[in-house]
């Protein structure tokens, strides 16, 4: 009797921490993690609900970039999302006055929700690049703690400041002209800026999207990798726009006028119950591929 009541207990105790660790947000677990899993590199899920197998590190410094604020440890990305990196700043530092780029957030070791800050970010696909020019490469890890980048928005919120340069548009040309990138995110005026002055091919300004902030930064999204069979896809922007087109065109108008104003609630309206945030995801949200990306090595 006394020997069924010992196996009751642990069984009790098993139960309540494999229940405990099924509850326990996502975040938490991916969020520890300080390694990439050592797995084949693979990208699961979408861009807002998913992780990372097999991790690579964006260096710390390279002849073309530094990446900023390392005690996140934000600097990991598909081996896609490395390349492109390297190969965005070395276009970079050949076609503008800028040295290379100073590059913020990627994603975690093993990517997935985070504790704070991005609800994208997850794949290890998305990334984003400081507006603050990268003229100096030799900023040590405490300067890259502590400077800031800089606002190309100007306080109106409806036009660019004086930050902006026709380097930061040669950059968004470059990286929107990269075949791996699908989409990328800049403040509304840096849109409506480079509608109204790209005289020449206009095609890429397709990939360009208005999105909420992305003033200091602009964030670069790369197409899921070829082989990544579990990696979902985007709609693609050209559906979002009308007729096809390149999105220079009246709706861009909507973030500078409407978007702009004070939200007016009504009282009377029933707010429908919010889909759950990806801070609340359990691993049992995530693509099943997930908890052996947790687990692994
Ligand atoms: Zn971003």
């Amino acid at each position: 009797m006394f020997r069924l009541k010992i196996l009751l207990m642990i069984f009790c105790i098993a139960f309540s921490v494999q229940a405990a660790f099924a509850e326990k947000q996502a975040r938490y677990l991916l969020g520890a993690m300080p390694l990439p899993s050592n797995q084949f590199p693979d990208s699961y899920g979408s861009y807002s609900k998913g992780c990372l197998a097999g991790g690579q590190a964006m260096l710390e410094s390279g002849p073309t970039w530094q990446v900023m604020r390392l005690s996140r440890g934000r600097n990991w990305g598909h081996p896609n999302m490395i390349s492109f990196l390297e190969r965005l700043s070395k276009a970079v530092a050949k076609e503008t006055s800028w040295n290379g780029i100073y590059i913020g957030d990627i994603s975690q070791p093993r990517g997935g929700p985070m504790i704070s800050g991005h609800v994208s970010h997850q794949l290890g696909l998305d990334v984003d690049i400081w507006m603050l020019p990268a003229k100096n490469l030799n900023l040590t890890k405490s300067e890259r703690e502590s400077i800031s980048s800089i606002d190309v928005r100007a306080k109106n919120k409806k036009t660019i400041s004086s930050n902006w340069t026709k380097d930061h548009m040669e950059i968004l040309k470059l990286s929107a002209n990269d075949p791996s990138v699908d989409r990328i995110f800049v403040t509304a005026p840096v849109k409506i800026y480079m509608c109204n002055h790209e005289s020449g091919n206009r095609d890429w300004l397709q990939k360009i999207r208005p999105y909420w902030g992305h003033n200091f930064h602009f964030h670069v999204r790369l197409k899921c990798p070829k082989d990544a069979s579990f990696c979902k896809t985007q709609k693609p922007t050209v559906q979002y726009l009308s007729k096809g087109g390149i999105g220079c065109d009246e709706t861009l108008n909507w973030w500078i006028t409407k978007a702009l104003e004070p939200i007016k609630i009504d009282p009377n309206k029933i707010t429908p119950k919010s889909k759950k945030h990806p801070r609340e995801y359990t691993m049992a949200d995530l693509p099943k591929q997930c908890i052996a990306v947790l687990n692994s090595e």
